[in-house]
């Protein structure tokens, strides 16, 4: 039960952003700032984001040899390059606009560990290095000398050295967006999941996590941000769920050897060091179909699978103790490119950012606002 006072100022708006990961605070930044006066809402079914950005490994990435390799059967060159850039600009200006120091960012590059099976990569990283001069200026891959002494297993006989990459906490960038957001006059109201939207005359049903109220806002505008969980309120979106299991090991009682970003099986499997611990996330391809789910659980053969490589091709013949797990949640398609349109009247959508919203959530956010700007 609401109150006229409630009734009257705080179910109308001017923009509705859907959901507070890195693409919604995102479009609600910039939209505010091309327009301070408008009342711009952001609605958030979770007490934090509870999708992917704030679940994610904060690799500052924008896709290793491998995965760049993988691409060119996917996308066209020019499509590639052009996500490649996307990715890499968007790290830069997240860097601009908040700072390393609010963000956590280490710029301690990235590696990728090469088996027997994919050491043919280490034939196209000339070629792959010309192409991406036009963005780089610069060789971006190279081969470390010495592998041999970052300590992985003997299956490792090739590392790739990638300099453009790096490392932040995403929870510190979670925290720079709500900073701005607030300091703009954001309103962020969580808790509240929307079930429905109607797309041109821009109305919102939502209802509280309680379960106890409904309620309805009226949009001038609406952004809708909800990753992996589009499909309800925009059943006709070409998008896909991939959960993702991030694993944490307790303190390690040992030197880690390496530092800096590390991904290994075409960039399923990914590694850092966080606080003298492993943190060491992915591998996806172990089970497809499993991993198709918008349920934040556990699958047992893919945490085996990790706990594995952390015991034998990581650190071998050193047991990992683990201290937690947790899941998010992506969104994947047929192209990696995020899918950014028009979905009725008034409203757009901004979503399926695969594996690598770090670095384009914020540029996304920029395009949506632009297109927000027009309708
Ligand atoms: C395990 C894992 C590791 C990753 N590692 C990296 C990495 O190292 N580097 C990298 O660049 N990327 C990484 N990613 C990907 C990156 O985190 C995502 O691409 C990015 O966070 C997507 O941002 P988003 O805002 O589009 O989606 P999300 O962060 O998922 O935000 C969507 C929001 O919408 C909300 N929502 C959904 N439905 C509703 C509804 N009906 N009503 C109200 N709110 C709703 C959700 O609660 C959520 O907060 C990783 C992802 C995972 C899962």
């Amino acid at each position: 039960m609401f109150s006229y006072w409630e009734n009257k100022h705080f179910f109308h708006c001017d923009l509705a952003v859907v959901g507070s990961g890195f693409v919604g605070l995102s479009t609600a930044i910039h939209y505010k700032k091309k327009h301070p006066k408008a009342r711009v809402l952001v609605l958030e079914r979770g007490v934090f984001p509870n999708g992917a950005s704030t679940k994610n490994a904060g690799f500052a990435c924008f896709g290793s040899l491998t995965e760049i390799l993988d691409d060119f059967w996917q996308m066209t060159q020019d499509e590639v390059l052009d996500l490649v850039e996307k990715r890499y600009n968007g790290l830069l200006q997240i860097r601009k606009n908040f700072g390393d120091k609010a963000l956590s960012f280490k710029h301690n590059n990235g590696f990728e560990l090469l088996d027997e099976q994919l050491i043919s990569a280490v034939d196209q990283m000339e070629d792959v290095n010309k192409l991406l001069k036009k963005i780089f200026k610069d060789d971006v891959f190279s081969k470390v000398k010495k592998p041999e002494k970052l300590g992985f297993s003997d299956q490792i006989k090739v590392i790739i050295k990638n300099k453009f990459e790096g490392e932040l906490d995403p929870g510190k960038y979670m925290d720079s967006l709500w900073e701005m957001a607030e300091k703009l006059g954001i309103r962020i109201l969580t808790g509240i999941s929307v079930h429905e939207i109607t797309e041109d005359e821009g109305r919102i049903l939502a209802e509280s996590n309680s379960g106890k109220e409904s309620m309805e806002f009226v949009a001038n505008k609406i952004a809708i941000c909800t990753n992996a969980f589009t499909k309800k309120l925009w059943p006709q979106s070409e998008l896909v769920p991939g959960r993702g299991l991030i694993l944490l090991s307790k303190p390690l009682n040992f030197e880690i050897p390496w530092k800096g970003v590390f991904h290994m099986d075409k960039g399923y499997v990914y590694f850092r060091k966080v606080d003298g611990r492993l943190l060491l996330g992915g591998a996806r391809n172990k089970d497809f179909e499993g991993e198709k789910s918008t349920e934040f659980k556990v699958n047992p053969k893919i945490k085996s699978h990790l706990e594995k490589l952390a015991s034998e091709v990581i650190f071998p013949g050193k047991e990992i103790q683990w201290e937690m797990e947790w899941t998010g949640i992506m969104a994947f398609g047929p192209k990696k490119t995020p899918l950014i349109q028009q979905v009725g009247k008034k409203t757009f959508a901004a979503v399926r950012l695969g594996g690598m919203g770090v670095a384009i959530g914020w540029e996304l956010g920029r395009e949506l606002s632009g297109l927000l700007h027009k309708m």
